[in-house]
């Protein structure tokens, strides 16, 4: 640490096999009652764990199939590690971008970013809204950084793998999975989406803008 040509300083190495749960950055009943207690239990220590474990089965058994030299069953696999990897990869940053501190603000630079490719706040954020009402049985909206184009942009994700661009940086994610909402709204999606905007923690997406700005892709389009 303290060395940033360090390049290993910036970048985490997890071993095969070796994911691990992290924990809330707030207290079970601090979404309340925008997200319930029990939802949020629930959904943080079961599901999300259940991702991070079938992220590690994944990876030690491609792991065994490369020590054994048999990969018959190599497609199945590659699958499991599309869909869990994406899934412990998209709940992570969905903790981290909400906050108890309800009623936060966006910073000038995601503002500046969000005004220059979306035209505005409100288009972005009814686009957004739209985006999350619409996604097709289980996924998320997502806001990324797509380094190979400069600017931001806005993409759905069905399940958590499928409907992705090559290359883009979750910034901000919200989940319409069932399991996000249903205990507290039922089938009413559109009200979970309305009242989430409250809990956004601009001041980490703003953040993990930052850092999403410092990646530089080596291709040219
Ligand atoms: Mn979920």
């Amino acid at each position: 640490m303290g060395d940033p040509t360090n390049l290993q300083s910036f970048i985490s190495y997890v071993l095969p096999g070796q994911h691990q749960l992290p924990p809330l950055p707030y207290y079970y009943n601090a979404l309340e009652p925008i997200i319930s207690e029990k939802t949020l239990r629930l959904h943080h220590d079961h599901h999300h764990l259940l991702y991070v474990e079938g992220l590690n089965k994944a990876e030690l058994k491609l792991l065994e199939a490369r020590q054994k030299n048999d990969f018959d069953l190599v497609k199945h696999w590659e699958s499991e590690i599309a869909f869990h990897g994406s899934g412990h990869i998209l709940h992570s940053i969905y903790w981290a971008v909400m906050t108890p501190w309800i009623g936060m603000n966006p910073g000038w630079l995601l503002r500046k970013e969000i005004e220059k490719y979306f035209g505005s706040m409100t288009a972005f954020q009814q686009q957004f809204t739209k985006a999350a009402e619409k996604v097709e049985a289980s996924g998320w909206a997502i806001l990324a950084w797509q380094p190979t184009f400069g600017h931001l942009e806005m993409l759905t994700a069905e399940k958590h793998q499928n409907l992705t661009q090559w290359g883009s940086i979750p910034i901000m994610v919200l989940d319409v999975w069932e399991h996000a909402y249903y205990l507290d709204y039922q089938y009413r999606r559109g009200d979970y989406v309305k009242a989430w905007w409250q809990l956004v923690n601009w001041q980490e997406v703003e953040r993990r803008l930052r850092l999403a700005l410092k990646v530089q892709v080596p291709i040219s389009i």
